[in-house]
């Protein structure tokens, strides 16, 4: 007599399993966006086509419908541990598998299929199969063929490794998923805790627990994916916040086409509606930075793009800027500073570059202005002592490679006293400031001329012998001798005195000790009844 198939409520329940696993697993696919929901969707469907097989075989008591029903569950059970290690590995790691780990974990899954569909023609798998009738329904019996074993042990390895993946994941400190690693972790303890009754003979009748165990595993760690899955907030908030963003975000491909960019970046290149995929065309300046940016893929470009309308910059008087229609506080000149980074695919190959820009127009303006305030005299706008020894020594050394001469001189304007004493020290000022402006006019343009200090002037004539030193000087004296300087109070007359040197007169002569020469050369000239020019000896 053939013996009973097993009860319509045990087969229900696999049903059951098997149509909710079947559901998570269509919605896992339709949720693909999320996190590691793609390996979970055909994981949960291994387990659905794993439960439905043994369901099937459940209602078999003759070995052909057994080995029939067997190759469907195998379909499905094959895959599992594959599936649940994948599923594991991008959990903990949010990276696309490599084609090669994928085909080598496909190995034994693929040859335990083909087995269990030759079965019963080989021993290998199965080794004397048979239904057992001992118990209240039939079940299939086997003893263990050489790849069954083969079988058994990736089996235990696979699900050992994805439980370590996610024991890992769930005992750092750090993870801001960690709830949800715990959870699927301590999910993935049940079908252990199910092998472990397996071991200890708690299934009657050599029932599989596999179905049972996988269903109630992939409910968690549903329930993980799905309902913890707050890291999925992550992408939005990042998008929301790079849309936000004032600096620019752009994305290029290899070849330089544009595959994103955030209105910022829209709004510094002068682009339009984003078409992802086309080509950049940009205006020289940023062209050029663009470029050089894509060639290595990597560093920092600075670009200074004009502008068609002034753009006021907050709480900053730029002076004199570029554009006439600007006010005091307005630029004309966008300054952007471009920062690229490699983008990598999921192998670590370069596949892009991703550019942050950022609008430098105020901290460029700030530091020009400064640049300026160090090195300029405020009263004269003449550059100042410490700029002028700055530049001198760079001509004194290319002098001195180049073996040509060069002439320094000192100027003080005579009985400057006298003038702050009359008309008083603001109309002293308006003079310093035209005999500043009218030595500056009568000077090349690689002269160097600085305000040395009260009502004294400081000058360096480059590739420049003494005889034409002295002509420059006596210019320079004439140009302000020649004429009377006008003030609120009147026209004054103003004279000066000057002392030069030449260099090399000394071998080794320092700036200072030619400034001394030069200096001493002025006195002799005050001594000789001022207005005049004097030569140091
Ligand atoms: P000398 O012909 O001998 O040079 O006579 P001097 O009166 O010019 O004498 P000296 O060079 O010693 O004096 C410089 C004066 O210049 C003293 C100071 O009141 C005036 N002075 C220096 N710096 C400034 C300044 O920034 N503004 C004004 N208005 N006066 C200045
Ligand atoms: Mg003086
Ligand atoms: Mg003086």
């Amino acid at each position: 007599m053939m013996a009973p198939t097993a009860p319509v409520i045990l087969l229900a329940l696999l049903g059951a399993v098997a149509a909710f696993a079947l559901f998570i697993s269509a919605y896992a696919f339709a949720q693909r966006r999320v996190r590691c929901a793609r390996e979970f969707s055909v994981f949960i469907l291994s387990v659905a086509i794993y439960a439905l097989g043994y369901a099937w075989e459940l209602t078999n008591a003759t070995l052909p419908g057994i080995f029939a029903a067997l190759r469907l569950e195998y379909l499905g059970v094959a895959w599992v541990p594959v599936t649940w290690v994948l599923f594991a590995r991008r959990f903990a790691r949010d990276r696309h598998e490599s084609p090669l780990l994928i085909l080598a974990l496909s190995v034994i899954p693929v040859l335990t299929i083909a087995l269990v569909f030759t079965s019963p023609g080989h021993s290998l798998f199965y080794m004397h199969p048979r239904v057992r009738t001992d118990g209240p329904f039939a079940v299939f019996a086997f003893d263990q063929g050489p790849f069954y074993w083969l079988w058994a042990i990736y089996l235990q390895v696979c699900i050992a490794w994805g439980s370590v993946i996610m024991i890992r994941e769930a005992l750092e400190p750090n993870l801001i998923r960690r709830n949800q690693a715990i959870m699927v972790a301590l999910a993935g303890l049940i079908p252990w805790l199910a092998f472990i009754g397996h071991l200890l003979d708690l299934w009657p009748y050599g029932l599989d627990s596999g179905p049972f165990s996988g269903g109630i595993a992939g409910f968690f760690f549903a329930w993980a994916i799905f309902r913890l899955g707050f890291l999925d907030l992550v992408p939005k908030a990042r998008d929301q916040a790079l849309e936000a963003l004032h600096d620019g975000f752009l994305v290029l491909d290899r070849k330089g086409l544009l595959l994103d960019a955030n209105p910022a970046a829209r709004d510094f290149l002068g682009l339009g509606e984003l078409c992802p995929g086309a080509p950049l065309t940009l205006a020289p300046p940023l062209a050029f930075a663009l470029k050089g940016l894509l060639e290595t893929g990597e560093g920092t470009a600075e670009a200074v793009v004009p502008l068609a309308r002034p753009l006021p910059v907050a709480n900053l008087d730029l002076g004199g800027g570029t554009c006439d229609d600007k006010g005091a506080g307005a630029t004309c000149e966008r300054h952007l500073s471009l920062q690229a980074t490699t983008v990598l695919d999921d192998r670590g190959r370069p596949a892009g570059t991703s550019i942050v820009i950022r609008d430098v127009t105020e901290l460029s303006a700030l530091l020009a202005r400064l640049r300026d305030l160090a090195s300029t005299d405020v009263l004269t706008g003449l550059m100042n002592r410490r700029s002028f020894f700055e530049l001198a020594q760079r001509d004194i050394e290319v002098a001195r490679r180049t073996g040509r001469r060069f002439v320094v001189g000192i100027a003080d304007i005579d009985h400057f006293k006298l003038v702050n004493d009359r008309y008083g020290h603001a109309v002293g000022d308006q003079a310093l400031r035209t005999a500043a402006g009218r030595f500056l006019s009568c000077l090349r343009s690689t002269d160097l001329v600085c305000r040395y200090g009260g009502e004294e002037f400081a000058f360096l004539f480059p590739e420049c012998e003494l005889e034409a030193g002295r002509r420059t000087a006596e210019r320079l004296r004439e140009a302000l001798a020649s004429s009377p300087v006008r003030t609120d109070q009147g026209e004054i007359a103003l004279s000066a005195s000057f002392g030069l040197c030449a260099s090399l007169a000394q071998p080794g002569e320092d700036l200072d000790s030619l400034l001394k020469r030069a200096d001493e050369a002025l006195y002799q000239a005050k001594d000789r009844g001022r207005n005049q020019v004097c030569v140091s000896s």
